[in-house]
């Protein structure tokens, strides 16, 4: 007899509910993590998704741990400060359940050094995953109980049985068939019983169980996915900035906040290198036509900026400066002329060692191009050509991209500077230069 399926229908109405993430800045101490909730009061009728980074510079700190570990030196004394860090965050959040919390957290940190024992330098990227990604497990279980704690009704997703990715470790691609369905089966079960459900941004895993990680800063794209998964309202990003500004006010003195933007000119932005948001959060939120907000988390009274499909007639000049470029020249020297079969060699050896080019150009006998200095990466590179080419590097350079240029602006940004590459088009202009010595 044929067995009989029963497809059950899962019941997600479109723009039911919201996707919130709280990077690590926004969650880096007690009083940060008090503000979260306050932000969280304000939405009182809202079934909203949070999605929560590593708390601070947790992942930095995990990164230099496994190095350590790999290299075979002391890891005592970076676990303890990083089990005080949170530690000292729980004492200050917690009264009468201190105690649960504190052995929460030893059991977190006694699972880390397991994992830790077993990496492996033979396969950094499946090691790397596998301990990175305790910061965000650590995160989400604190605010978990934390807001249980202060009366939410809340409960847990474990994104690394939802975000069904390759192994493709430390950069995986995200198989949206199966995600979707894990998302959606998942998120509707705790909406069924909860008014908020927390995630961890950045994880993934494969079939088999094996934790995956979508690239540094993924968080946001953990966002976009439920997001896309769920046909939320909405997405926010909250930030410790006023929303996306046409440069980094840490840089450009005069920066001004865009109050809106299209899909289309924040995508260009992360491609240039803007880090607002992560290159990979727009596209599906395009797709489905959500609206993305980038926000305050100390002014949540104030609107940031909103990502959605608009047509803008007027840009606003926008700077984006990436620093930590190299520039190679790849040069004949035997006096024929670079060929596009001599140029597929270099895109050729660029794919095979994942090096993403930032801006390119050739003369006669030349092909250069700006990559971000990624010295293991770049030696590959250059070991695998050397033969066909005579090879000229400069490092520690600086790609300047203005989008929607006025001549006023190329001036302000190139004045006093060594300029090694310029180019434009119609609305960019993009240069690499350094800093000048004099
Ligand atoms: N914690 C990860 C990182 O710092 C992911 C994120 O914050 O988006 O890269
Ligand atoms: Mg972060």
């Amino acid at each position: 007899m044929k067995k009989l399926q029963l497809i059950l229908p899962i019941l997600i109405e479109k723009g039911h509910m919201q996707v919130f993430k709280f990077g690590g800045a926004s969650i880096k101490d007690a009083e940060a993590v008090q503000n979260m909730m306050e932000i969280l009061k304000r939405f009182p009728d809202e079934k909203i998704i949070i999605v929560v980074s590593a708390m601070g510079k947790t992942t930095n700190a995990l990164e230099e741990i496994l190095h350590l570990q790999l290299d075979g030196l002391s890891i005592e004394t970076a676990i303890q400060n990083l089990f005080q860090y949170h530690a000292s965050i729980i004492s200050k959040l917690f009264h009468e359940n201190e105690d649960t919390a504190l052995h929460v957290l030893d059991n977190k940190f006694k699972a880390l050094k397991i994992a830790l024992n077993k990496v492996k330098k033979s396969r950094y990227d499946e090691s790397y995953d596998s301990i990175i990604s305790f910061g965000e497990m650590i995160s989400s279980s604190i605010l978990l109980d934390f807001l249980k704690q202060q009366g939410f009704s809340i409960s847990q997703i474990d994104a690394k049985n939802c975000i069904r990715t390759d192994e493709s470790f430390r950069d995986a691609l995200v198989n949206w068939e199966k995600t979707k369905k894990s998302i959606r089966r998942a998120v509707h079960h705790e909406f069924s019983q909860h008014q908020l459900v927390i995630t961890q941004g950045f994880l993934g895993g494969t079939v088999d169980g094996k934790t995956t990680t979508l690239g540094r800063e993924g968080s946001d794209f953990t966002a976009a996915i439920f997001a896309y998964c769920t046909s939320a309202k909405a997405v926010t990003i909250w930030k410790d900035v006023l929303g996306i500004l046409n440069g980094d006010p840490k840089k450009i003195k005069d920066a001004v906040l865009y109050q809106e933007l299209s899909y289309q000119e924040a995508a260009e932005m992360t491609y240039y290198g803007a880090s607002v948001i992560h290159p990979k959060t727009i596209k599906p939120l395009a797709n489905a036509g959500i609206p993305m907000h980038v926000r305050s988390f100390s002014s949540p009274e104030k609107g940031g900026t909103i990502i959605h499909d608009c047509k803008i007639v007027h840009h606003i000049p926008c700077i984006i400066i990436k620093e930590k470029q190299s520039l190679i020249t790849f040069k004949l020297t035997d006096f024929t002329f670079i060929t596009e079969a001599m140029i597929g060699k270099i895109f050729e050896a660029l794919n095979l060692h994942h090096i993403k080019i930032n801006m390119m150009q050739n003369t006669a006998i030349s092909f250069s191009i700006c990559v971000n200095d990624d010295l293991h990466r770049l030696d590959q590179l250059m070991k695998e050509l050397k033969n066909d080419f005579s090879i000229f590097y400069n490092k520690g350079l600086e790609l300047v991209t203005i989008k929607n240029f006025d001549e006023s602006l190329i001036s302000r940004m190139t004045e006093n500077k060594e300029i090694y590459l310029e180019q434009r088009t119609r609305k960019n202009y993009q240069v690499v230069l350094r800093e000048s010595s004099v």
